[in-house]
């Protein structure tokens, strides 16, 4: 598998499994959540119905998206425990697990360390003034927060994927802080492989009346990104929402070399469709580009794994090629 070669871009063929779209917090700009209590939990048996219909069509990464459950709620520990059983299970069907559940303790993120090959979140923006607008009612997207959790995952020895949400509120300078913050921590613990730059894209549920975040403006960021951040972190642009295939080539001229988990759908960006794999490589191939699956661990973090991680990692990279 070849990645980060100067003419590569990325991609993970991926499938997203949804244990709850229940979710505490109401981030304004948010399409996936329910209220509390409003939608049924996944059970492990339609879990595993869904993996074994995947078993023969070339995904490796099973992501692990939740909508989050308060932390002192009575429930907090069976919405765990059932996000750390679906790993479980996929693991066991040969899939390597990604888990993106919101703020975990540092006792639940050391559990999946071992049922995770790489785990992540959004740090959205730092800038605290989206406490008084779009996270006015979020009390998870606390900057200070999302940063410990950055803290922990690089002191447990994570791999972790981490980014930001362009066109809520904030500006250039508050973008090249929040670059600037995951670029400190990521020196002291070198955890971070990737740092997504994700558009906001409206979509039919949410509340937040606002533009899309202009992606003529996406490539300039991403070039500022690539200033501020070490080089072996990847940039990671979400291809369904940079709909101009020029634009999508001036991302990847800019610095942007993954475009993340390609599946059936994109559950945090519903009205937008995944672009799939043929229909990239028929964008990229033209202007030089060599599209290439991966897979959700970087080969330079397998040592931070368990034995049992690493040679499901070895199997998963095989089949890849
Ligand atoms: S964006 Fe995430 S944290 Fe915010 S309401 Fe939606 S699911 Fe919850």
């Amino acid at each position: 598998m070849k990645i980060n070669n100067s003419r590569t871009v990325t991609y993970s063929p991926a499938y997203t499994i949804v244990p709850t779209y229940e979710c505490f917090n109401r981030c304004t700009y948010c399409n996936f959540r329910t209220n509390p209590g409003k939608s049924p939990w996944m059970t492990l048996a339609t879990a595993e119905s869904i993996l074994k219909q995947l078993q023969n069509q070339n995904i490796c990464e099973i992501l692990i998206l939740s909508g989050e459950v308060h932390p002192h709620s009575p429930q907090r520990q069976e919405w765990f425990q059932l996000i750390y059983d679906l790993c479980n299970l996929a693991l066991a069907m040969g899939f390597l697990p990604h888990t993106n559940a919101g703020p975990l303790s540092f006792a639940e993120m050391q559990k999946l360390k071992n049922v995770n090959v790489s785990m992540g979140l959004m740090l959205e923006q730092l800038t605290p003034k989206l406490l008084n607008t779009v996270h006015k009612h979020a009390p998870s997207k606390l900057p200070e927060v999302r940063l410990q959790q950055l803290e922990w995952v690089g002191e447990l020895q994570i791999p972790f994927t981490t980014g930001l949400l362009l066109g809520i509120g904030e500006t250039i300078a508050d973008c090249e802080e929040t670059l600037a913050a995951i670029s400190q921590i990521h020196q002291r613990y070198h955890h971070i492989q990737e740092v997504i730059l994700q558009p906001h894209s409206p979509g039919n549920q949410q509340s937040f009346d606002a533009p899309p975040f202009n992606p003529l403006q996406l490539p300039e960021i991403i070039a500022q990104a690539r200033q501020i951040l070490p080089s072996e972190i990847t940039i990671q642009i979400p291809p369904n929402l940079v709909k101009d295939e020029q634009w999508l080539l001036a991302c990847v001229e800019a610095g942007a070399r993954d475009l993340g988990g390609i599946g059936p759908k994109d559950e945090v960006n519903p009205d937008y469709p995944h672009v799939q794999e043929q229909r990239l490589r028929e964008i990229l191939q033209p202007a030089g580009w060599e599209l290439v699956p991966r897979l959700p661990v970087y080969p330079q973090f397998d040592d931070w794994l368990s034995e049992d991680l690493q040679n499901s990692v070895k199997r998963s990279r095989l089949f890849l090629g």
